[in-house]
């Protein structure tokens, strides 16, 4: 059986990225070849590098002025080569979650830190408002989408300084006008790829000011001047990411995508709401994301939750557990994610909150 793939990442790739995937894996473009076996410095697969980038400017309509790079490492490593490329004194970060949190503690060891607002207090049940940007600082870190509780950054922001937003969760879920950022970044597993692949969109100009020595591979520079291809490049997931992005544009770009999570996610926390046996952790509805619904039982119910969990999984739902940290459940519903698997486990918990 299919199973509706709810996991939050590795996750759901859609049915066009996994099969075209897979034939260029046997057969590269009838080339008698597999992408896993060529030179990256070879025709095909300069094109496909090509296109990839080519589709992240087409896609989120990159201005000019910044560069895509293909890169290793996860978004993790990000977490330090941000502030390797751009903290000369201090930063700011806005503290909502896990990641955030281990961003601010590789930021910390280049320099000062100020953690302008934090939501810790509620096990990040919300997005801090009303904090002011310093504008004595190198930059200022956002984390768009917290995928462990399910809260979201869903409007870009007006910054006085460098605005750098870990987007690994939301990237191509949504418009974003990357003119307001100066560095947006996130691994590929969520909503591109396999694992392998870090996408980082950077502005030219904020780099290049810094006094301390970087090793050549944490440089952006580097990448910037070798196109993404100063060492071998993650072949396969650049490839599949590739057909993700043919599909979106397929799809009708990422408006489109936008407007099917959107309602995605709309239907999913009706049912939430609308179900006497579970309820929301995220107050405000204007935080909650669309990309990663995290749901609890009520506090009546709370002794049901391995019941429901057995329920879901035997209805073929995957990956719905909440992550350890805050418990409940959590579907993600990326881009990949159909309406019909949505559906699917509305009825499941329809027929649950039935069967009690
Ligand atoms: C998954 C995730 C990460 C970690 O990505 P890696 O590629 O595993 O390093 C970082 N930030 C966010 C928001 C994530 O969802």
């Amino acid at each position: 059986m299919k199973k509706h793939n709810f996991s939050a990442g590795p996750s759901i790739l859609s049915p066009y990225t996994i099969k075209n995937t897979a034939d260029g894996i046997m057969d590269l473009n009838n080339s008698g070849l597999s992408v896993m076996e060529i030179s990256h410095r070879s025709k095909d697969f300069m094109a496909i590098m090509d296109e990839t980038q080519q589709l992240f400017v087409e896609l989120l309509d990159i201005p000019t002025g910044y560069s895509v790079l293909l890169l290793q490492g996860g978004a993790s490593m990000q977490f330090c080569m941000i502030p390797y490329n751009l903290l000369k004194t201090k930063a700011a970060y806005l503290d909502t979650g896990a990641w955030a949190n281990k961003a601010v503690k590789e930021a910390k060891l280049f320099g000062d830190v100020d953690v302008v607002a934090s939501s810790k207090d509620t096990t990040y049940s919300y997005i801090p408002k009303g904090y002011a940007i310093p504008s004595d600082v190198d930059y200022f870190h956002i984390t768009t989408n917290n995928t462990i509780y399910g809260t979201e950054i869903k409007e870009d922001m007006d910054s006085p300084v460098n605005l750098v937003a870990d987007m690994s969760s939301d990237i191509f879920s949504r418009p974003v006008d990357v003119s307001k950022y100066a560095l947006i970044y996130g691994g590929a597993q969520k909503n591109l790829a396999p694992a392998g692949v870090t996408f980082v969109i950077v502005k030219d100009d904020i780099l290049g000011n810094m006094d301390r020595a970087i090793p050549t591979m944490l440089d952006y520079r580097t990448h910037i001047d070798k196109g993404s291809m100063f060492n071998t490049p993650p072949c396969v997931s650049i490839y599949a990411a590739m057909h993700t992005l043919r599909w979106y544009k397929e799809q009708g770009g990422v408006a489109a995508m936008y407007k099917l999570n959107m309602e995605k996610a709309g239907m999913l926390y009706d049912e939430i709401e609308r179900n006497s046996v579970f309820t929301s952790g995220i107050g405000d509805e204007a935080d909650r994301s669309i990309m990663n619904v995290t749901f609890v039982m009520k506090d009546e119910y709370k002794e049901k939750e391995a019941d429901f969990l057995a329920f879901a999984i035997g209805r073929g739902m995957s990956g719905i557990k909440g992550h350890r940290s805050v418990g409940g459940f959590r579907a993600s519903i990326y881009n990949a994610m159909p309406k019909s698997s949505v559906e699917a486990l509305i009825d499941t918990m329809k027929d649950f909150e039935k069967s009690l």
